[in-house]
């Protein structure tokens, strides 16, 4: 089978070059009282990530991408609502999936990695009949996570360097192969969020099914709670979940400390003006246009994948 390899050099470096090029200067005024190191390191670090950058573009450039709408028969600008009946059908039926096939394992962060990485790999070959070959490596901090504070992970669209903030039992999974979605070269929201579901959804491991079936349940419950966390707490209660993943779920709830939230607050409609800027819908691809994209390719009748995929 055709392949690419995308070297994502940056993600091997064992710190953020990213963080580097950016706090080298601070930190060194702060600990050695001087600057010019700082600016040394920062150089350096601005030169590793330029030459990183620069390798994965090129190999990027042989990839063959997914056309969603031929697909799927759906993408960004082409979504039908999802009404609300059978959104709160999906959720009580995602609700008994989820309890019957309950996987209390846990597996180690860069373990998962992997595995997701290998999934997702095999499913969009799957489509394009080319392997994505790239990098498993995760951090588990960076500047970014003081910024998003609302985030899980994030991926730097230029090195591909992937960050998880928090640890979210079971979505993991899900956060990891999103991301990963994006340092495949696929940057916009909708597609990290679909791909990522399929890939886990299609795969035959039962944990990685059941972080699909969970990211898929907590998007539908974000949907129908709207923005308020005390809605979307008693949604969770009465979803009839086992105790593991009700306590999971509830874990998803922003922090509701002052500060944080007024922080969250702002930079989540700076976030949204970036997607709406970008060919996006905006916020709303993460839930809204995630849940209503598997409704679409679930009545699709020209996509090409077989419908099925969407399946819960
Ligand atoms: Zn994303």
């Amino acid at each position: 089978m055709d392949e690419i390899r995308i070297p994502n050099d940056a993600t091997y470096s064992p710190v953020s070059l990213t963080d580097l090029a950016v706090a080298a200067p601070l930190a060194a005024r702060v600990l050695l009282g001087a600057t010019l190191p700082g600016r040394m390191v920062q150089v350096a670090a601005l030169g590793l990530y330029a030459g990183s950058v620069a390798k994965d573009w090129t190999a990027r450039q042989g990839m063959r991408r997914i056309d969603f709408l031929a697909e799927y028969g759906s993408d960004v600008e082409r979504l039908d609502a999802q009404p609300l009946a059978a959104r709160r059908d999906e959720i009580a039926r995602l609700g008994q999936l989820l309890n019957e096939g309950y996987v209390a394992e846990r597996v180690p962060r860069p373990e998962l990695a992997e595995r997701v990485n290998r999934v997702l790999t095999d499913y969009i070959a799957s489509v394009t009949g080319q392997r994505v070959e790239t990098s498993s490596q995760i951090r588990n901090v960076t500047l970014a996570s003081l910024v998003f504070p609302f985030a899980m992970g994030a991926c730097d669209m230029l090195s591909g360097d992937v960050a998880i903030f928090r640890d979210t039992g079971i979505f993991e999974a899900h956060i990891i192969t999103h991301e990963f979605v994006h340092r495949k070269g696929y940057w916009k929201e909708l597609h990290a969020q679909a791909l990522a579901y399929l890939a886990l959804r299609n795969s035959d491991d039962p944990l990685l099914i059941q972080a699909a079936r969970a990211e898929r349940m907590h998007r539908q419950l974000r949907v129908v709670a709207g923005e308020d966390p005390e809605a979307f707490g008693e949604a969770v209660d009465h979803a009839g979940l086992r105790d593991e993943l009700r306590d999971a779920f509830h874990a998803l709830r922003p922090d509701p400390g002052a500060i944080q939230s007024f922080v969250s607050d702002g930079m989540k409609q700076v976030y949204d003006m970036r997607l709406k800027l970008t060919g996006q819908n905006g916020l709303s691809d993460y839930d809204e246009g995630f849940t209503n994209f598997l409704f679409t390719f679930a009545a699709s009748p020209q996509a090409r994948q077989p419908r099925m995929q969407a399946r819960l």
